[in-house]
């Protein structure tokens, strides 16, 4: 049955304002019955002074102001914040459904990054991540990802150079929320696109229809695309990666190429190094014979301990003999030590259901 257009405004007014651009905000300031310049006033106040409510934005009379304290901006909760030695913050978030996620803040140097989920849980089940081990349960909305990085820039009070999308879940199974945040961050927030990456582990035809249709906003993507190969060969992705079995290496690399083709683009490849399961030299070179021609980069990951399986990272003599071998065969290579270990805020261990046990500040 059609909605009327009074229904109508009442689900748009329900949608946070958070991931709304100024146009958008310009609307739904006149729907207020306001003069839209106050949406430039409302813009500035979620994007650059992070507001949870809108009671508090001071610049508004205060009649509306009082008014406008139950509209959802769609800021989440810090339920619980934890640090590791390195630095890296790791934060336990509430949405308004009560679920948890994780978001990461790792600063190196100048710079701040943020390592964002994308959905609660994740169906893929990847046998060495603790996400999977968890199972799905539901799909990210945009404003619940820019939230995390607001966040986190909130909280260090320092600007966000870099967002990652590792955190927990599938980013190209949430695509358009994914897109749409993407969005937001780049525009609103003002955060380069090419300080964003997005890692996917690979789902059948999604890489190419990201390359061929993909957008942010009206502008061509200018982000990463992290791959996670993880393998030299179809027998071990399918042992470590449940839906390669659906996949063949072969497809998921030719997907790239199209990406490659069509966005003029890198792709870069993300490696996991299980000890004695894929961290032979010779599976280094195996490895650079899949990658050869393709423009490429791939990053090493040394495996980072979960509690179900029993996986070991390899040593450092090993992964150093890994990135050496395919060094020779001419692949560019950067080992990704992660800094997250001992707050569990390292790739693959962030999981909603457990609390950290180490440092909490
Ligand atoms: N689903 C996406 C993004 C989330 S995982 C993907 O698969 O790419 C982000 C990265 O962390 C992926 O490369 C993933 O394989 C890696 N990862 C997962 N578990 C890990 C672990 N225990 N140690 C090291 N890296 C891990």
């Amino acid at each position: 049955m059609a909605r009327s257009g009074l229904e109508l405004q009442a689900v748009a007014d329900t949608t946070p304002l958070l991931g709304r651009s100024l146009p958008e905000l310009q609307d739904w300031v006149v729907t207020q019955g306001q003069p839209s310049y106050r949406a430039k006033q409302l813009h500035q106040w979620l994007y650059e002074r992070s507001v949870h409510n809108l009671a508090e934005v001071s610049v508004f009379p205060k009649d509306w102001r009082q008014s406008l304290q139950s509209v959802p901006v769609g800021r989440s909760r810090i339920a619980e914040r934890s640090q590791s030695p390195s630095g890296t913050v790791k934060y336990l978030l509430q949405l308004d459904d009560g679920e948890i996620i994780e978001a990461v803040g790792i600063p190196s140097g100048d710079r701040l990054t943020v390592c964002v989920s994308s959905q609660v849980g994740c169906a893929m089940a990847c046998d060495f991540c603790a996400t999977g081990k968890g199972g799905f349960r539901r799909h990210l909305a945009p404003h619940e990802i820019i939230d995390q990085v607001l966040t986190v820039q909130e909280d260090w009070q320092q600007r966000v150079s870099n967002i990652v999308f590792m955190g927990m879940g599938e980013p190209l199974l949430n695509l358009d929320s994914v897109l749409s945040a993407i969005r937001c961050l780049n525009q609103d927030i003002g955060i380069g696109q090419r300080g964003i990456t997005v890692s996917t582990v690979g789902i059948p035809g999604h890489i190419r229809r990201l390359a061929e249709t993909g957008r942010v906003g009206d502008r061509p993507l200018q982000f990463t695309l992290a791959v996670s190969l993880h393998a030299s060969s179809q027998a071990v992705r399918d042992q470590i990666i449940p839906s390669s079995r659906h996949y063949p290496i072969t497809d998921l690399l030719q997907e790239c190429r199209d990406y490659v083709q069509i966005t003029g683009r890198r792709v870069t490849f993300e490696y996991i190094l299980l000890a004695g399961l894929n961290d032979h030299p010779a599976q280094a070179e195996q490895l650079a014979k899949l990658l050869r021609g393709f423009q490429s980069h791939v990053n090493l990951i040394p495996y980072n301990p979960i509690d179900e399986v029993e996986y070991q990272r390899p040593s450092k003599a090993r992964v150093d003999a890994f990135a050496e071998a395919l060094r020779q065969q001419r692949i560019a290579v950067t080992v990704r030590w992660s800094k997250g270990l001992g707050a569990d805020a390292a790739c693959g261990q962030l999981r909603a259901n457990r609390r950290p046990t180490s440092l909490t500040v």
